[in-house]
């Protein structure tokens, strides 16, 4: 019945378990599991950005030259673009390996751009989800609300099944 699972990964303890119970219900479906992060757009904070570099998360490039005595250094906006899509592997590759040891075996990962609600809509519509696994919480800390805004979204707008994981 369930040929393929879409699972939101925002690297929150919750999507964490979100990923152990897709992987689960992917392998006793023998269904595809698409995991799916939205690369949210924001400001690096400068320690952050040193310390990727530091860890070598990102490479900083050198100078490129655009003709005679012009060079052009990579822009602290590419850097912080870097910066968001090496943590976007990160997370959807920790949520992968939590999935696998679950069970599943046919595993896709998919970096999303937008509106993460619409984003993570419309890709579930794309690859035919026949469910959504995703936690109740992200990384936001609203710690008294019951539902993010994320997964009450998804849950309102879904043409398909949704599991929220506490
Ligand atoms: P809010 O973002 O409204 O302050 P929150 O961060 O606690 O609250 P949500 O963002 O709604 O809660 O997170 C609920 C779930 O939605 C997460 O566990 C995750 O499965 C999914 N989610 C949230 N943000 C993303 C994202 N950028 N990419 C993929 N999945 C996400
Ligand atoms: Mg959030």
């Amino acid at each position: 019945m369930l040929k393929t699972i879409l699972v939101a990964a925002d690297g929150s303890e919750h999507a964490k378990k979100a990923a152990q119970l897709a992987g689960d219900l992917a392998a006793r479906y023998d269904a595809e599991l698409v995991i799916a992060h939205v690369l949210v757009n924001r400001r690096i904070p400068e320690p952050l950005r040193r310390m990727a570099e530091i860890e070598h998360l990102v490479e900083p490039e050198p100078p490129k030259s655009l003709g005679p005595g012009i060079l052009s250094t990579t822009s602290e906006n590419d850097l912080d673009a870097k910066i968001i899509a090496a943590l976007g592997d990160k997370i959807m590759g920790d949520a992968e390996l939590l999935a696998r040891d679950a069970g599943a075996r046919k595993v896709r990962r998919m970096a999303l751009t937008g509106e993460p609600a619409e984003a993570l809509l419309e890709e579930a519509k794309r690859v035919g989800a026949d469910l959504i696994v995703m936690g109740t919480r992200g990384l936001g800390d609203l710690g008294a609300l019951l539902l993010g805004s994320v997964s009450h979204k998804v849950i309102q707008l879904a043409d398909c099944p949704v599991t929220v994981v506490k």
